[in-house]
C-alpha cells in the first residue's frame, strides 16, 4: 500500500475536545446545558443504532440529548408538526432530522419544519440557500467533515481538480460547493456520468459519495490523489456484516496519495462536525456574553 491513511477518528477527537469547551463555555454563561433534539422513526435498526451513539457523544459532552421518537405509521404531517413543535419549544436550541427517514415520509419536507436558527445539519432550504450564497450558517456535517478531511491533509485545494461522485443534497451536492469555495476546479459525477473512470481520473481530490460499494477502483484515480470516501454500504449479513466504502480500498490505496478508510475516516468527523454545529447554534442563540 502506498496511500497515507487519514484517520478520521484522530480528527474526531481534536473536534470533540473543542466541542466539550464549547459546551462549558455555554452551559458557564447560560446556566443550563445545550440542547440537541434528535427526531428518529422508529423501526430502522441502522438508524436507531447511529442516533444512538450520537446520543451518547452528544451526553458525555456536556449536551442535554433529547431523543424524539416518531412511530413509523405517523406519516409526513405528524412529523412535520412533531419538528414544528420542537421548533418552538424555547428549551431547544438545536434539531436533527435522522435521515433520510423511511418510506413514505418525504424526508425533506420533514426537514423543511426545521426552524433554520436550529437546524443542526443545514438541512433546511433556507441554510442551503445561505451555504450556496457562501455566507455564513450551518452547513451539512457531512460535506463539512469531507472539507476537514482534505485540509487534514496540506494540499492546497485552490486551482486544483476535484471530482464529486454523487449529487444528493445531504453529501454530493454540499461537498462540491464546499470544495468550489476553497477555489478547487469542481466536476460533479452521478449515474448517469459516461466514462466516470476517466472523469474520476482528472482529479486531484476524489469524494466518493455514490453508496455503491466497490464502484471506485483504481483505475478511476489519479496517481498520488486524495480519496475521501463518504461511502458507508453495509455489506455481508449476520457474523459476516460490515461496512464497505464506494473505493475498493486495497486496490485504491496502491495509487492514490492519501485515502479514508471505512470505516473510521469521514463518519467519525461528520458526528463530531454535527456535534460543533449544534453548539455553534446554542452559543449564537445566546448572544454575545
Ligand atoms: P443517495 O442520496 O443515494 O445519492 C447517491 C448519489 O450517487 C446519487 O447522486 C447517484 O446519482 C450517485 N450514484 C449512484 N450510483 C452511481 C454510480 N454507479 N455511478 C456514479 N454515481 C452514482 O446517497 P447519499 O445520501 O448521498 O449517500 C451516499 C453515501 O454516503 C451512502 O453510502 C451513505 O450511506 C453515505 N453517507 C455517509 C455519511 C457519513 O457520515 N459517512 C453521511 C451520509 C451519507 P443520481 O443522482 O444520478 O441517482
Amino acid at each position: 500500500m502506498t496511500a497515507t491513511v487519514l484517520d478520521g477518528r484522530a480528527l474526531a477527537k481534536g473536534i470533540r475536545e473543542d466541542c466539550a469547551g464549547r459546551v462549558a463555555a455555554f452551559a458557564a454563561a447560560a446556566g443550563r446545558p445545550p440542547v440537541l433534539a434528535t427526531v428518529l422513526v422508529t423501526g430502522d435498526e441502522a438508524s436507531a443504532s447511529y442516533v444512538g451513539a450520537q446520543g451518547r457523544a452528544a451526553s458525555k459532552l456536556g449536551f442535554d440529548f433529547r431523543l424524539v421518537e416518531v412511530p413509523p405509521g405517523a406519516g409526513t404531517e405528524q412529523a412535520r408538526a412533531l419538528v414544528a413543535a420542537l421548533s418552538a419549544e424555547p428549551a431547544v436550541d438545536a434539531i436533527v432530522v435522522a435521515a433520510p427517514l423511511p418510506r413514505p415520509f418525504d424526508t425533506y419536507a420533514v426537514q423543511s419544519a426545521i426552524d433554520p436558527d436550529k437546524d443542526a445539519d443545514g438541512a433546511t432550504a433556507y441554510n442551503q440557500g445561505l451555504l450556496l450564497a457562501g455566507r455564513p450558517g450551518p452547513r451539512p456535517a457531512t460535506a463539512v467533515a469531507i472539507r476537514a478531511l482534505v485540509e487534514a491533509t496540506g494540499r492546497p485545494l485552490a486551482g486544483a481538480r476535484a471530482t464529486v461522485i454523487g449529487r444528493s443534497l445531504v453529501v454530493g451536492k454540499p461537498a462540491a460547493i464546499l470544495l468550489l469555495e476553497a477555489h478547487a476546479t469542481v466536476t460533479i459525477a452521478h449515474s448517469r456520468t459516461e466514462e466516470l473512470a476517466a472523469v474520476a481520473r482528472t482529479a486531484d481530490f476524489l469524494v466518493c459519495a455514490a453508496g455503491v460499494a466497490s464502484l471506485v477502483r483504481s483505475e478511476h484515480v489519479k496517481p498520488g490523489a486524495v480519496v475521501i470516501d463518504a461511502g458507508t454500504n453495509p455489506v455481508g449479513s449476520g457474523e459476516n456484516s460490515r461496512l464497505m466504502g464506494d473505493a475498493a480500498y486495497d486496490e485504491v490505496a496502491e495509487v492514490a496519495g492519501w485515502i479514508t478508510p471505512v470505516p473510521g475516516g469521514v463518519g467519525p468527523v461528520t458526528n463530531a462536525m454535527l456535534l460543533r454545529g449544534a453548539v455553534e447554534l446554542a452559543a449564537r442563540r445566546l448572544g454575545p456574553t
